[in-house]
């Protein structure tokens, strides 16, 4: 393994037996590395598996079969999760779609940050304490007047930012972020995107950035992997993924990104994927320098 690789997923499965004779195969083989600093994109569309990845790379669910290597440890044996799980935990941090929705109503803004501070004994005096959490509202956008806030007087956007701050808090070697946009307005989301890549130039941090939405992955990831019913259908840099995609249903993904001019809207061609046409036991080849195909 690369060791400038936070994380590589070999060949991860997971199946789900709903009953004898149904399983579902959310994740199929997939591969993909992250390196240092990178911000690695993964979109599909809903029901693609990408979640599945995330919580399965969190160690909610042991791999059903292949694994994961979070900076050279082999995390998806479940010996060396449990012997590593605190650090892991700390070191891996999730932000989701409803992060927001999940901050401690009954708890300030100050606590709802300061808490895992105190909990991982990242920081302990109160005056430290203090000053860190100023700084990490500052650095999410927020001045100090929030600290004394409740999550229901302040904004779905400005909630979000207070996730995003607890977050960072942990100086995390690998940052989830699955569908972190996804229920913020669209005059946020914009926003809210640019403060990752902000918050990613500062600090270095290395990102999967989840998303179903393919200008927002455009525009936050260094490269990209391409999911459709648990499989890796297409992966590359973002430049190459998006100029010379060659895989069909990449194509017809990108086809239907709507762009802002009326008259190329109008005329533009949507092409059509035909799902059921996808080869079972396909692999994902390299066809040019970082450039993967399912074939
Ligand atoms: P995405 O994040 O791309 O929308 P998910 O990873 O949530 O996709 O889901 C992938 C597939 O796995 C879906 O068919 C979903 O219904 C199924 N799935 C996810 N979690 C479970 C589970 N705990 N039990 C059974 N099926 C699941």
């Amino acid at each position: 393994m690369n060791s400038d690789h936070i994380l590589d997923v070999r060949h991860l499965k997971q199946y789900f037996h709903i009953n004898k004779n149904l399983t579902i195969k959310a994740i199929d083989d997939v591969s993909f590395q992250i390196g240092k600093g990178e911000i690695f994109g993964l979109v599909g569309e809903t029901g693609s598996g990408k979640s599945t990845i995330a919580r399965t790379i969190m160690g909610i669910y042991p791999p059903t079969d292949g694994e994961v290597h979070f900076k050279g440890n082999m995390i998806s044996d479940k010996k060396i999760f449990h012997q590593n799980k605190k650090e892991i935990q700390r070191n891996i941090q999730i932000i989701f779609q409803d992060s927001a929705a999940a901050l401690n109503p009954r708890m300030t803004v100050e606590k709802i940050i300061a808490e895992p501070l105190k909990i991982n004994h990242i920081l302990s005096g109160k005056r430290e304490l203090k000053k860190e959490v100023d700084s990490l509202l500052l650095q999410v956008g927020l001045d100090s007047s929030f600290k004394s806030k409740y999550p229901d007087e302040i904004s779905g956007g400005q909630r979000q930012r207070v996730a995003i701050a607890r977050c960072i808090g942990m100086n995390p070697d690998l940052i989830i972020a699955d569908e972190p946009i996804a229920s913020l307005d669209i005059s946020i989301q914009a926003q809210i995107v640019t403060l990752f890549q902000t918050l990613q130039k500062q600090h270095g941090f290395t990102f999967l950035f989840i998303a179903h939405d393919l200008s927002i992955i455009r525009f936050i990831s260094d490269k990209v992997g391409v999911m459709l019913h648990g499989k890796m259908m297409e992966m590359a840099p973002t430049k190459e993924l998006f100029e010379n995609s060659l895989h069909p249903y990449t194509k017809a993904l990108l086809s239907a990104v709507p762009v802002p001019d009326p008259i190329y809207e109008r005329n533009k061609k949507i092409l059509t994927f035909d799902v059921d046409s996808v080869q079972k036991d396909g692999h994902l080849i390299e066809v040019s320098p970082g450039h993967f195909v399912y074939q």
